[in-house]
């Protein structure tokens, strides 16, 4: 008898000849965030089993986190051969539980003497005698006792709900604009659960930004890298391109333009580093520059694909994802970014692509953006 962690998968149950590229990935992702928590990962009949664990809850946290499981289960595996032990086990788990409860038995094992209904029947039977502050409800249980007959018997009470998606490196490369905002990290964390690999783009515009501005960014990236397996982010200056719309460009247009600037850059990085699409927190009328007629003018700069995964969600539910993420509070910390440093009084909530392309052949545009990538400073984390 050992105490296990076990865990689900979710969508790759969908997935057919290619399944087992999904499930090699799943396990080197579990494996890796692990390995220094407990002794052994291995995959036996559709359940994903960690023994040895040093540290359960961290564990838990960890692999809860992962993309592509589903639930995680704390669990006591024993011989499933002796029932008489497996009941006694099983009264053992519901001390110190009170309310409803019911037992939910699935065997895959189907040559096992004893089918499932008898084993709720009997596990049923024999808890209710030790423990008479219990009541069964077989419909809406305050508890289940789960009851699994595989190569082994796995008892567990608790299912914990990890944030699926897909494992990470199953589905290419991103390049996400990563501000110091609330958005962008959610928008990113919500293209890589769909197993999507991130690199991050962050412009700069010292000295009107700070250090800790810049601090702020890096701090999370390594929040979302947790759950996106390390993300390089790459520090673009950008203050020689605000300066020079500001002192050249309409005033109402300077955010517009400075949004065209920040895509062409990502763009090209992005392409440089192997990415297919590019990622932005933008949702539609969220402000000025995310008019529908703005996103169409920054849109019109980009050859990636541009994946908006916020583009329809309201702010209240872009943060509540943030809490759950665990960036709220870090994107809540007052540093400015370079965006607000330069905003005009009444930005063009309706730009027109003429007067766009007016301000820019003002500027060297090609001068300025190559000078921006060649000063770029690469982070990990
Ligand atoms: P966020 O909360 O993500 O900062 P926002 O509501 O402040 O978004 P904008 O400032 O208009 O909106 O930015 C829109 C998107 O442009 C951001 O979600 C992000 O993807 C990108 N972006 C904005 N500023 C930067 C920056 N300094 N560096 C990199 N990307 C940026
Ligand atoms: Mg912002």
């Amino acid at each position: 008898m050992r105490e296990v962690l076990l865990a689900k998968f979710g969508e790759i149950y969908l997935k057919g000849l290619n399944r087992p590229f999904f499930m090699k990935m799943l396990m080197r992702r579990i494996r890796e965030r692990v390995k220094d928590v407990c002794g052994e990962v291995y995959l036996s009949d559709s359940r994903i089993y960690m023994i040895d664990v040093k540290d359960m809850d961290e564990c838990v946290r960890r692999v809860t986190r992962v993309f592509g499981v589903h639930s995680v289960s704390p669990a006591i595996e024993m011989e499933k051969d002796d029932f008489e032990k497996i009941k006694e086990t099983a009264s053992r788990m519901m001390d110190g539980v009170s309310g409803t409860f019911k037992v939910l038995a699935r065997r895959s094992d189907k040559h096992y003497p004893i089918d499932s209904p008898e084993i709720n029947a009997q596990l049923g039977e024999r808890i209710l005698m030790e423990h008479p502050q219990l009541k069964v409800d077989v419909k809406k249980p305050q508890n289940v006792l789960n009851v699994e007959i595989r190569d082994s018997a796995l008892l567990y009470l608790k299912n914990i709900p990890a944030y699926g998606g897909m494992p990470v490196g199953t589905n290419g490369r991103a390049t996400l604009l990563l501000s110091g905002g609330i958005d962008s990290p959610v928008a990113g964390w919500m293209i890589a659960k769909r197993g999507v690999k991130i690199d991050a783009v962050h412009f700069y515009s010292f000295p009107y930004t700070s250090e800790r501005a810049k601090q702020k960014v890096i701090d999370l990236a390594k929040i979302i890298s947790e759950s996106c397996c390390g993300v390089r982010v790459h520090i673009v200056p950008f203050t020689d391109i605000q300066m020079q719309i500001h002192e050249k460009c309409m005033d109402e247009y300077t955010t517009i333009l400075m949004r065209r600037y920040m895509m062409r850059i990502a763009d090209r990085i992005a392409q440089k580093n192997g990415s297919q699409a590019l990622i932005t927190g933008e949702s539609i009328g969220q402000v000025a520059s995310q008019t529908i007629y703005a996103l169409q003018t920054t849109n019109a700069v980009c050859s990636l694909p541009v994946f908006r995964p916020l583009i329809g969600f309201d702010k209240q539910e872009i943060i509540d994802i943030a809490v759950k993420i665990g960036t709220f509070e870090t994107s809540s910390l007052p540093f400015e970014d370079c965006c607000t440093v330069f905003t005009p009084r009444h930005p063009a909530t309706h730009p027109k692509l003429e007067k766009i392309l007016e301000c820019e052949e003002k500027l060297d545009s090609e001068a300025l953006i190559q000078a921006a990538i060649d000063g770029v400073e690469v982070i990990e984390t």
